[in-house]
């Protein structure tokens, strides 16, 4: 279970080692794709694509090989470093588990520190969901990751620098456990799949690990709850700090947490990917959860600068709310290979006469007593389960199937406002007579395209959809026929 590992000496040369002996192999400049899940080759390849003066590009075997096409067709990449099974035929040169690990052993010629990535220089791209129904690339400068890394050492405390990952390497939510780890001198524990979906394989790690930083989305961790009797303080007793970001913390999940790590530091972090994982900061501590309900998200980290502002970029005053604008100095310089998605959502702004770049998120909130609240979103983007998703990029896939014509997502809400699941509602070329199959036979063509927690779970057939009077598909009659 925690059988592999990787010490800090080897991570440091065999990444050397593979930067210096792929270094032949580096046509151009592009980046360089690297698909995998947990294994140790991972941070390996991270590591000597940067070394190499390369950005990677961190792929998870869950993105559908459909999807991964469309990043490599994006990407360009001269290489793909897989450290897990890939069956694709593309026109660059990919590198399997044997061949990543013989290159990582050979001997090779020195590589100097001058190859590095400069601090301007993109260190990741992340790709995530994108309205058009392909993923979308936000870029990540190195000066970025120093920013957020920099101020995110402080939730660390200073004792002992153990981390337990849960989001795979393609979300950047493993940035903050993945690279505090490597600041920090600390150790990675990272889960995989097959464990994160077996709740006794689960608390088995738990109790092996020695964890004592948790980073994860709350839905983890309301997960981890539903087995109340031994996620506690007794199976993690050197747990010292919970670390959240990613979707909402309920009032709820911190004093259940709280209840059952009474020692624990809880905090409350937000963040898009284009502001490199996480922007601002709240400890949730016992005056926090018994006096505010919504909780907040927290104040800007030093460096950011956080303003709401109307539909016409007015500022707006403390209580109204607005769009989150976020600028400062972990703010992406823009999207991979698309400048008018680029310019449409990032800015330059002056602040202090200092430029920042500044980036509109698309999140709804307000300022109260010098607190951020997060109340939703102002567009068609969700979190599921802590996955960022554009419903747009579900109904454009279902758009894509000879038997569909029209497609809509709606989200199903939990009581408490938290995203349950996803319907979608679909008209289709033909009468359906049976719903079971035709369901089946959809979703089994979906997932050739998008991952496995992008799929509704209900389907429903309708001959026409509920129309606005300005002309437009009526989501909010459709959401009022779930409930
Ligand atoms: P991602 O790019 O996957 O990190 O998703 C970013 C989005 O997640 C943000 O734009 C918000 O909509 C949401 N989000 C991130 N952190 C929080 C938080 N602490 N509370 C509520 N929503 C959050």
């Amino acid at each position: 279970m925690l059988s592999e590992s990787l010490s800090w000496k080897l991570l440091d040369e065999l990444s050397s080692n593979l930067a210096a002996n792929l270094g032949k192999f580096l046509i151009s400049e592009s980046p360089i794709i690297v698909y995998g899940h947990k294994n140790l080759l991972m941070p390996i390849c991270f590591l000597a694509a940067v070394k190499s003066g390369r950005a990677y590009v961190p792929v998870d075997i869950s993105v559908p090989l459909s999807r991964l096409e469309d990043i490599i067709r994006s990407v360009k990449p001269d290489i793909i470093l897989a450290a897990e099974k890939l069956n694709i035929s593309c026109e660059c040169k990919i590198y399997d588990y044997d061949s990543i690990k013989a290159l990582s052993t050979k001997q090779p010629e020195y590589i100097t520190r001058e190859k590095w990535l400069k601090p301007e220089e993109i260190f990741y791209i992340i790709f995530t969901s994108g309205s058009t129904g392909k993923p979308k690339g936000v870029k990540i400068s190195r000066s970025c990751l120093d920013n957020f890394i920099k101020w995110a050492v402080t939730l660390c405390g200073n004792n002992s620098f153990r981390f337990l990952n849960q989001a795979p390497f393609s979300f950047d939510l493993s940035v903050m456990d993945l690279y505090l780890c490597l600041y920090l001198g600390g150790t990675e524990i990272a889960i995989d799949h097959e464990i994160l979906s077996d709740m006794k394989s689960l608390i088995k790690l738990f109790t092996l690990s020695e964890a004592s930083i948790w980073v994860s989305t709350p839905s983890f961790a309301e997960f981890c709850l539903s087995e109340r009797k031994y996620f506690t303080s007794e199976t993690l007793p050197k747990l010292q700090r919970f670390l959240f970001c990613g979707e909402t913390l309920s009032n709820m999940t911190a004093k259940k947490l709280q209840n059952s790590f009474p020692e624990a530091k809880i905090y409350n972090t937000y963040g898009p990917t284009e502001s490199t994982v996480a922007v601002t900061e709240i400890l949730i501590d016992s005056a926090i959860q018994e006096n505010y309900n919504p909780l907040p998200i927290g104040k800007a980290k030093k460096g950011t600068y956080i303003f709401i502002e109307d539909t016409d970029g007015k500022q707006l005053k403390d209580g109204e709310k607005g769009e989150i604008i976020i600028a400062g100095d972990t703010v992406s310089p823009g999207y991979w290979n698309d400048d008018e998605k680029t310019q449409k959502s990032f800015s330059q702004r002056i602040i202090n006469g200092q430029i920042y770049r500044a980036y509109k998120t698309g999140d709804k909130g307000y300022f109260q007593d010098g607190n951020l609240y997060y109340c939703g979103r102002i567009d068609l983007q969700i979190k599921l389960h802590g996955f960022r998703i554009e419903l747009e990029d579900i109904e454009n896939n279902l758009a894509k199937l000879d038997e569909i014509i029209k497609a809509v997502v709606i989200p199903c809400y939990r009581n408490d406002g938290q995203i349950r699941s996803l319907s979608a509602f679909v008209k289709t070329r033909e009468h359906v007579n049976n719903n079971f199959e035709t369901e089946q036979n959809i979703r089994s063509k979906l997932r050739g395209f998008i991952p496995e927690y992008m799929i509704p779970k209900k389907f429903y057939f309708i001959d026409d959809f509920p129309m606005t009077d300005n002309g437009k598909i009526n989501r909010m009659a459709l959401q009022k026929e779930l409930l």
